[in-house]
């Protein structure tokens, strides 16, 4: 996105250059054309008449062809400077013998209409000038060589150097856009981790999810999960001990389901699992996979003075039909719910709650 948009400021800067020496070229032929002077004779030649003629169509074209690609610079450049050789041909012709500077004139005129418009076109700016340069040496012989190929020389050299500089410039003006993506893409990672655990926080489940929402279609089952009596681990252990125990119990859950599916720290020691292209049996398997896991890690845990066990969590499972993700994960909660009232250490699923639910009288739930 950022190269693009350093692309498009490149693609702008081509375009005005074009545009401006389309407009410098039309200005000075129309000008031969118009003018009048005993000075300059042949002024209506098919060289300028051309030049008048081609410029204002291009430029028509551009202004009402704003997005339209145009790599033409470097033709035009060479289109240009040939007509313009040809007209010093034809004058110079006419005028070579009362006008002993009429070649450097004509010469410095056509650097001149470089100059401003191609500095920042190495390859153009000599196929503008070169042409012109060749003839009008040519046409010279050799009266005037030095100061032609000063003429020529001078400019040149600087273009060279301005052109080496500006591609320094444009190669680091790249490497840095290219260093500012990556660590955009970098932060925009690290945001969707949450610190402690390194699992993905909310933001990073939401990312995720409408990637799979939209491109998987299966049947997936959203599993809460929540640690049992963790405020009373806090409070006997205190906070820094708590932090480890949820980095730990994380560890256990990730290894305990598959690559493909999402664990999320979803609250304080709260996780939700998006169990992908599962059934309702597998997603038992898995939970109770993780319910195991953590309880193998015998994390001592007094809960008061008479009770001592290890951290256990309690977790509720539901599916997720027809992408109601906030429909699945209000059902998986009520089933986490229930879970705890069972006695905590217990997984549930929301669809064994609907089928109890028909088989038991009501108030059995409760
Ligand atoms: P229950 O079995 O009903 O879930 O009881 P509980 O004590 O786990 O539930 P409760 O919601 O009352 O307490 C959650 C506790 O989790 C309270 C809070 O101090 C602790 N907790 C939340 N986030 C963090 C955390 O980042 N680090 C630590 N150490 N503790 C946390
Ligand atoms: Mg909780
Ligand atoms: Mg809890």
């Amino acid at each position: 996105m950022i190269l693009q948009s350093y692309d498009e400021l490149l693609h702008s800067r081509h375009r005005l250059s074009l545009m401006l020496f389309l407009f410098l070229n039309t200005a000075t032929s129309l000008f031969f054309l118009c003018s009048n002077e005993k000075s300059m004779p042949l002024a209506l030649t098919l060289p300028t008449v051309i030049i008048a003629a081609i410029g204002p169509v291009i430029l028509l074209w551009m202004i009402l062809k704003p997005s339209g690609k145009f790599p033409i610079l470097n033709m035009a450049a060479l289109i240009t400077g040939l007509l313009w050789t040809w007209q010093i041909v034809l004058k110079y012709s006419l005028v070579f013998y009362f006008d002993g500077s009429f070649l450097v004139i004509s010469l410095v005129g056509v650097f001149f209409i470089s100059t401003i418009t191609l500095g920042d076109h190495l390859l153009a700016f000599c196929l503008h000038t070169g042409p012109a340069s060749l003839a009008i040496l040519l046409l010279d012989h050799g009266q005037h060589t030095l100061l032609i190929l000063f003429t020529i020389a001078l400019p040149l050299f600087g273009f060279t150097l301005h052109h080496l500089m500006q591609r320094r410039g444009d190669r680091f003006t790249r490497r840095l856009m290219h260093q500012l993506y990556v660590e955009k893409e970098t932060y925009s990672d690290l945001s969707m981790l949450d610190p402690l655990t390194g699992l993905y926080n909310r933001r990073g489940l939401k990312n995720r999810l409408e990637g799979i929402l939209e491109n998987h279609a299966g049947s997936h089952y959203v599993l809460l999960l929540d640690i049992d009596h963790f405020k009373a681990y806090n409070d006997n252990y205190g906070h820094a001990m708590g932090d480890q125990a949820l980095a730990r119990v994380s560890v256990a859950i990730r290894d305990a389901v598959r690559s493909r599916d999402i664990v999320t720290r979803f609250g304080g020691e709260e996780f939700l699992v998006l169990l992908t292209n599962v059934n309702e049996s597998i997603a038992m398997k898995l939970s109770d996979r993780i319910r195991q896991y953590v309880l193998d890690l015998k994390i001592p845990h007094r809960f008061n003075e008479q009770v001592a066990t290890h951290v256990t969590l309690s977790a509720g499972f539901a599916p997720l039909f027809e992408n109601d993700f906030d429909g699945a994960l209000a059902n998986a909660d009520r089933a986490l719910y229930l879970a705890k009232n069972r006695g905590r250490n217990t997984i549930l699923s929301y669809e064994d709650i609907g089928r109890s639910a028909l088989s038991q009288p009501a108030d059995a739930l409760q």
